[in-house]
């Protein structure tokens, strides 16, 4: 097989350690003008273009962005993609938004075409965001997650998705039983699992609408192959955890539920885990398992404030992604989600600085989900999923670039007043996927492998 080759251009930023763990400084790697080359989807090497200019095969030519940012594509820890058609929906806090809001939307779903189409516009909403990874919840329906895949492996993103699995306490349409929702889950664990990029996520929505036999089932289900994920909602409302209380009064804590019946664990990625006690804390740092940070959710449904300094305690560290959380997150763009979360810090009294902020997105989502020896960074051997920044996308972010005096100054305002216009470009495994420029379509479809 012949290798392909491809060179990008520019200033470029990339995270190579943990701004929570240490400073910021020390964590992010920044080069005026980068050479960025990629063979076959991987990146084999990244530096300064005047050390590396000689490396560059002949008939290549580097794609340049002279003004722009080079950065690895940001990775969304929490999303549903059908709930799109739902996205900033008036009034509600968690469990009458999902009787009001999500239950309904998700029930059109039943239909197999109506799930094609959001898929199609949601892989192109994330890209245009900047997205490259995301680990997303479909629907009860098994068809939902073959749109899903399906869409993603034409665009060769690598994506984390999975069959909600819910056997009480939401509408007969949308329910499936213990064992209807693990052979489902299982035959699609044999249909995507390890193709291409796509990945499998064991996903009950979260434990009121799941049986003991339930979420037995979905552990059952975890250990069946190796490399899979879990993906469900701890503590994300005082009313749900209150409820939870009540459904299983035997366990000490909400996310004692998940812990007995094997789910909390590396790979397992816990949304919101706003109203969190110390020991909830502990068990997920001693069992590797990850929390998805969702700000603009936590804040459009009134939720709270999740406590990211506690969390990431250099004491006890608990492992950090971000997410939107869309439909109840109000943005695809992780960096408008920055923008939110700098906000919920800043109300508990703390300075999320740009570092920890791009950290989050990038290199923090992906060591939440054990991924970071190949995604979240700019370095060889890392899969070349790229975002190309513009820090220029408005007038008054050209107006405002022009008194940044730093790198960390020009990032922060990117992720204050950035959100998908300031996303020149996103490469997925080395092709130029989305081109906001580009007259007509903005996307392609990348060249078959
Ligand atoms: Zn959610």
């Amino acid at each position: 097989m012949v290798s392909s080759l491809a060179a990008l251009r520019g200033p470029a930023v990339t995270l190579v350690d943990d701004p929570f763990a240490q400073a910021s400084r020390a964590c992010l790697q920044y080069h005026e003008d980068a050479l960025v080359l990629i063979e076959d989807g991987t990146i084999r090497a990244f530096g300064p273009y005047a050390e590396l200019r000689d490396t560059v095969p002949d008939g290549i030519t580097p794609e340049h962005f002279p003004g722009h940012l080079l950065a690895p594509g940001f990775i969304d820890t929490h999303v549903h993609y059908p709930q799109l058609q739902m996205i900033g929906a008036f009034g509600a806090q968690l469990l009458e938004w999902l009787d009001t809001y999500t239950f309904p939307a998700e029930m059109s779903f039943a239909d197999a075409a109506h799930a094609e189409r959001v898929a199609k516009l949601f892989l192109r909403e994330l890209l245009r965001a900047g997205t490259t990874t995301a680990m997303v919840y479909c629907t009860v329906h098994p068809h939902s997650v073959d749109a899903f895949f399906a869409e993603s492996e034409r665009f060769n993103t690598r994506m984390i998705a999975g069959k909600v699995l819910m056997d009480r306490n939401a509408p007969a349409p949308l329910l499936d039983t213990a064992q209807r929702g693990h052979d489902e889950s299982l035959a699609l664990i044999e249909r995507w699992h390890g193709r291409g990029r796509q990945l499998y996520c064991v996903t009950p929505r979260f434990a009121p609408t799941s049986t003991d036999a339930q979420l037995e089932a979905a552990g059952a289900l975890l250990k069946s192959r190796d490399g899979l994920f879990l993906q469900t909602h701890l503590c994300e409302n005082p009313g749900e955890v209150e409820w939870v209380r009540e459904l299983f009064p035997a366990r000490s804590s909400y996310l004692d539920v998940y812990a007995h019946a094997g789910l909390v664990r590396p790979r397992s990625m816990f949304g919101h885990a706003v109203h969190m006690h110390e020991h909830d804390f502990c068990t997920c740092h001693q069992t590797g398992a990850g929390l998805a940070h969702c700000p603009t959710s936590n804040l459009f449904l009134g939720s709270g404030l999740f406590k990211l300094f506690e969390a990431t305690d250099p004491r006890r560290p608990v492992k950090v992604g971000l997410g939107t959380d869309v439909g109840a997150g109000t943005s695809l763009s992780q960096l408008q989600t920055l923008n939110e979360a700098y906000k919920v810090a800043a109300l508990a009294g703390h300075k999320l600085d740009a570092v920890q902020g791009f950290y989050l997105a990038t290199l923090g989502s992906a060591r939440a989900l054990g991924f970071d020896d190949r995604l979240g960074r700019l370095a060889p051997g890392h899969e070349a999923d790229i975002c190309v920044l513009d820090p220029h996308a408005t007038p008054l972010m050209a107006f405002r670039a022009g008194y940044c005096a730093s790198i960390e100054e020009l990032l922060f305002m990117l992720m204050t007043l950035g959100d998908d216009r300031a996303v020149r470009a996103t490469y997925v495994a080395g092709q130029r996927v989305y081109d906001r420029d580009r007259a007509g379509d903005p996307f392609h479809l990348p060249d078959a492998a």
